[in-house]
């Protein structure tokens, strides 16, 4: 007999008779809450290491086995710890693997992928916000252990860190020998981004110093383990530390480890920002993993209390859509607003974890609406990142902020200058130059936090500057064409990275000149409020009357490429002259997507995605004659475009579209849709899929003055239940058949004028309003 055959055959006689082990934590039996995977296989390991990725904002768990890190990515990125690689990119450093734990029994050493490993389960608890797993082990013939494995990152202790790794004797007796690590020797890209270590034990634990490769930040981690509640000896080593525990365990004994890992970084500030580390750990270790877990729990039902949304009649979409709220919310910083969601937030290395407007235009906003809080650390890091912004502005020969294509530490463009084909060839990156609608992204995602916060004293503090410093760069880079008598912009990308070179983008015009008008208006606010504040921000800014008056008027006379009749924007210059091609066949006959520039292939949601955002105003037959043009035309070549999709078909009406679109945006990761989940979560996928409920099917429209609710409901969805901010107020929007009823769900804050159809209805604490659903379109 062969040793496959062997093991299998000795599978199916264990599965027979082992008893499927308690569960240490009890399982949520909702399917709906939990994402429960039967099987690891080393193909989707980089791809689980995504999905069942944990955050707490501070830092984030990869979603890798303790027995085998080679299975996916192993490491925890903290939140603003960037590095320069060996090409210079600045990087978000993958820091710890703490998980570690290897057990070996009868001579033989546990693997997730092993034929010995009978029965296993791993679980993302939504309810709890931790990753479980239930392993059955074989080691021989006559032993089997179960494994029961616990982490998470704290959302109660954001620098906290907590592993239980328990292995129970279910049949014969053997020895086990289990050992346990924590180091900060991790790569990153490849490459050790963090160096220097220095591992000193306290007491009962051990602390390791690193600084990254630059020596730009330095990070401390504290880590403390307890087998059955009593502290073991740790063993120093090079980047961290090892804990072996050796027991003779028989059928009904039980081992149970605990690891306590306390992080800190320089970021952090203060002269003693180290022992932060120790002292989390430590003190934590003194009342046990119950009690941290418990903690970790309610501050995880004090987020679900805030944002279930529940969409009754599809399971599987509401396990997905909870998933979505989860990753979104849980990987926000709650304590740093000098920190961002990165495009991949915390989760992997792709895009080295730089920020990309997929923050201010699909992340903030559906952050914003659910966790106000949350959603002010985000705009605030563009206000505080506004000195780089005004950098790149300058390096340009641009007036203003110049809000980079990606950003990381402090606001300058990070885009990486060149990728490395296999052969070693540089292959030149220069989007960032062109796609410089990431400045009115940034313009638009200040605005969106004060309509849906009310937020006037952020506004006319902080807003105003990033509304005003990019209104600047858009009238610096527009050009007067005598000619034409107007301005226009010309040599751009927008968002469909197709086309790099083209004057006059719908999207961009469009929204620079909406940018520039709410500049003006916001200053005009503060001089009626506030004049000596407004007279200091201007000398400040260095903004006098005369560039105030040139900004006016490339507001006024910025050329619209939109036809008036029908309200059909021309994507840009020409655009209509290019040759029409299947967009499906674009994709293998352009490995690159800017060699599609001769053709009408659109790579995700451009002229649709300003419709999606100035939603106030476009009529339903605008929406149309621009959805029924670029829709053939737009291949969906990344994963923001199916959330914008999603939402705009839901406000045409087009309900079945408007599923299909929601299913790919809120499946993103889940289902690996498209292909690379193993280079992290698709943040913008996230957000783009809870703006869809709450802005699409939800038809919530925040203005200064009124909500605007004009929801839909798909066929076969029985009910959606969403809760959300407005301005203070916590409402709850519930959309059935029969109609929507919209109420306060908790104290605080007055009426609200609420628009359905151009009809008002006053909403008051304690009262209902109702309206009609929005008249589906037939498909
Ligand atoms: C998209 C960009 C996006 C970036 C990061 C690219 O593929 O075209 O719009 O910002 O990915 O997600
Ligand atoms: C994306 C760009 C990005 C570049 C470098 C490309 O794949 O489409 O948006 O800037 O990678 O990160």
């Amino acid at each position: 007999m062969s040793d496959k055959t062997a093991s299998s055959e000795r599978a199916r006689n264990l599965a027979a008779f082992v008893p499927s082990p308690p569960a240490t934590v009890e399982s949520a039996p909702d399917p709906t809450w939990s994402v429960s995977w039967e099987r690891s296989t080393i193909a989707a390991a980089a791809h689980e290491a995504t999905v069942f990725t944990l955050s707490n904002g501070y830092i984030a768990i990869r979603g890798t086995h303790p027995e085998d890190a080679d299975l996916g990515l192993p490491g925890t990125p903290i939140a603003g710890i960037y590095a320069d690689d060996r090409l210079g990119f600045r990087t978000l450093v993958t820091c710890d693997h703490w998980l570690g734990v290897s057990v070996r029994a009868a001579g033989r050493t546990l693997s997730p992928r092993g034929a010995d490993v009978v029965a296993y389960t791993r679980c993302f608890d939504l309810r709890r916000g931790c990753v479980t797993r239930t392993l059955t082990w074989a080691p021989t013939p006559r032993a089997a252990l179960g494994i029961e494995t616990t982490h998470f990152a704290s959302r109660a202790h954001p620098r906290l860190a907590l592993q239980r790794y328990v292995i129970r004797g279910l049949r014969g007796a053997v020895d086990v020998v289990c050992r346990a690590t924590v180091t900060a020797r991790v790569r990153t890209r490849g490459e050790y981004l963090l160096a220097g270590h220095r591992t000193t034990r306290h007491g009962p634990g051990c602390t390791t110093i690193s600084r990254t490769r630059d020596g730009g930040y330095r990070v401390a981690r504290h880590a403390v383990a307890h087998c059955d509640d009593e502290p073991v000896a740790p063993r120093t080593e090079a980047a961290g530390a090892a804990w072996t525990v050796r027991r003779r365990l028989r059928a009904g004994q039980t081992l149970t480890l605990v690891k306590y890992v306390g992080f800190a970084t320089s970021r952090d500030g203060g002269p003693d920002w180290a022992d932060v580390a120790a002292a989390t750990a430590t003190g934590t270790a003194e009342h046990g993993f119950d009690a941290a877990l418990a903690d970790h729990v309610a501050a995880w039902q004090a987020l679900w209390r805030e944002a279930d949304l529940v969409l009754d009649g599809d399971p599987p979409l509401q396990l997905a859509t909870r998933y979505t709220v989860a990753q979104l919310l849980s990987h926000a910083a709650p304590e740093d607003d000098t920190v961002s969601l990165a495009a991949k937030p915390l989760s992997a290395e792709g895009y080295r974890g730089h920020v990309f407007w997929d923050t201010d235009l699909f992340m903030a906003p559906a952050i914003t609406a659910l966790a106000p809080e949350l959603g002010r650390n985000l705009i605030n890091y563009r206000h505080h990142t506004l000195d780089g912004a005004r950098r790149n502005a300058r390096r340009g020969g641009f007036r203003g902020a110049w809000y980079p294509w990606e950003s990381a530490d402090d606001g300058t463009e990070v885009t990486p200058r060149y990728w490395l084909r296999s052969d070693g060839r540089r292959m030149p990156i220069t989007c960032w130059k062109y796609e410089i609608h990431s400045v009115c992204g940034v313009a638009y995602a200040a605005w969106d936090y004060y309509l849906a916060t009310g937020d006037e004293e952020w506004l006319l503090a902080r807003g105003v500057e990033i509304l005003l410093e990019t209104a600047r760069f858009w009238a610096s880079r527009a050009v007067y064409v005598p000619r034409r008598r107007r301005y226009e912009i010309h040599n751009v990308c927008g968002p469909d990275e197709c086309h790099e070179h083209v004057d006059n983008s719908a999207y961009i015009n469009v929204l620079a000149q909406w940018n520039i008008a709410r500049a003006l208006d916001t200053l005009a606010r503060l001089r009626q409020t506030r004049p000596a504040a407004a007279r200091a921000l201007l000398r400040r800014l260095k903004l006098d009357a005369g560039e105030l008056a040139t900004v006016r008027r490339v507001g006024r006379r910025l050329y619209i490429p939109r036809d008036r009749a029908t309200g059909w924007y021309r994507q840009f210059d020409g655009f209509e002259h290019l040759r029409f091609i299947d967009p499906a066949t674009a994709l293998e006959r352009f490995a690159n997507p800017v060699h599609a520039e001769r053709t009408q292939v659109v790579k995700q949601a451009d002229v649709i995605m300003l419709l999606y955002l100035l939603r106030d105003r476009h009529t339903r037959n605008e929406l149309l004659a621009n959805w029924d043009y670029y829709l053939p035309r737009t291949q969906h070549n990344t994963s923001l475009s199916a959330g914008t999709h999603a939402a705009v078909a839901a406000r045409i009406g087009l309900l079945r579209t408007a599923v299909r679109f929601f299913t790919e945006a809120v499946n993103m990761d889940l289902r690996n849709r498209r292909g690379d989940s193993d280079r992290g979560l698709h943040g913008a996928a996230l957000g783009g899929a809870i703006c869809a409920l709450l802005f699409g099917f939800g038809g919530l429209h925040f203005q200064e003055e009124q909500l605007v609710a004009e929801p839909t409901l798909p066929p076969g969805w029985r009910r959606l239940r969403l809760p959300f901010c407005y301005q203070g107020r916590r409402l709850r929007l519930d959309v059935t058949p029969a109609g929507y009823e919209l109420r306060f769900r908790a104290r605080g804050g007055g009426p609200v004028t609420v628009v359905t159809g151009g009809r008002r209805q006053v909403l008051r604490p304690g009262r209902v309003v109702r309206g009609p659903l929005q008249r589906p379109w037939q498909e």
